[in-house]
């Protein structure tokens, strides 16, 4: 049976996770951070935009109530370095001797959030960790790998569940890659 497929900007993309899938998987990894989190002094940074939808579906499943703030990186693209800290939007809440998780759609090169944990660490966390819906083990350049994970996936590109390709995509219920003619 061929897969669903969708076209977007020109390309064409196929199924890789289904919406049921994902679902049950942030219900699972929902549940590992409330007991994890359990009591703690907890701050929430989702990484916009890509993160939205997964924060959304994660945070309103877990067992505790946390302060949240979204948090923005302005270019991570324009080099290879990753980001220059003036480029980090949103960070105004206390983090000292706090417990953070840093909330992230994909980890694809490791880089934005290897730069990003550096950055947190300088405000002298109690802790900090990362969950991602996402994780590509081989495009990883750095030896920075997620706290929780929710699916690792090989090296393509993907969208939906709020990843995008030029800025669409971002709404579709099910995860897809881009489809490699030839
Ligand atoms: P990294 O710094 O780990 O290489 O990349 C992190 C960011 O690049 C992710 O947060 C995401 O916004 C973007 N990215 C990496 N891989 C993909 C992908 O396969 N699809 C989409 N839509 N964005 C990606
Ligand atoms: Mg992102």
């Amino acid at each position: 049976m061929s897969k669903k497929r969708i076209r977007i900007e020109g390309r064409e993309f196929e199924v890789l996770l289904s919406s049921r899938r994902i679902s049950r998987r942030v219900r699972e990894i929902s549940a590992t951070l409330s007991e994890e989190y359990k009591g703690k002094d907890t701050l929430i940074l989702p990484v916009l935009n890509g993160s939205f939808i997964f924060a959304a579906d994660l945070i309103r499943d877990m067992d505790i109530d946390t302060e949240i703030s979204f948090i923005k990186i302005a270019s991570y693209r324009g080099t290879t370095s990753g980001f220059d800290p003036a480029e980090l939007i949103g960070l105004g809440t206390d983090i000292r001797n706090r417990h953070v998780l840093i909330l992230e759609d994909i980890i694809d090169t490791g880089t934005t959030l290897s730069k990003l944990i550096g950055k947190i660490l300088e405000y002298q966390p109690a802790s900090v960790r990362t969950a991602c819906l996402l994780f590509k083990p081989e495009a990883n350049i750095t030896n920075i790998k997620p706290d929780f994970a929710g699916f690792e996936i090989p090296n393509d590109f993907v969208i939906g569940y709020g990843l995008d390709y030029n800025g669409y995509g971002r709404k579709y219920k099910d995860i897809y890659v881009l489809v490699t003619e030839g």
